[in-house]
C-alpha cells in the first residue's frame, strides 16, 4: 500500500514554497498473499518516525532539493 498527499516546500534554507505531490509505499507483511507492484509517479518520501495517529515523512524537494520533514495524520 502507499500513501500520499501534497506538500509545499518548508525548506528554512530560501523560499521556495514550491507546492508538490508525494508518495511513500508502505513495505507489504511477508506472508501477504499478493504483492503488490507500486508505480512510482510522485516524490518519494520514506517514515522517518511512526505512532499510532501520525507519521513524520521526509522528503526531497524536486525544485531546491532541500530536505523537507512534515507530518502526515493517518
Ligand atoms: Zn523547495
Amino acid at each position: 500500500m502507499r500513501i500520499e498527499g501534497k506538500h509545499k516546500c518548508n525548506s528554512a534554507y530560501n523560499e521556495c514554497n514550491h507546492e508538490y505531490e508525494w508518495m511513500v509505499i508502505i513495505p507489504q507483511h511477508i506472508n501477504s498473499s499478493t504483492l503488490q507492484v507500486e508505480k512510482i509517479d510522485k516524490v518519494q518520501g520514506r517514515i522517518i518516525e511512526k505512532s499510532e495517529n501520525k507519521c513524520i515523512i521526509r522528503t526531497i524537494c524536486p525544485n531546491c532539493h532541500q530536505d523537507n520533514v512534515f507530518e502526515y495524520l493517518n
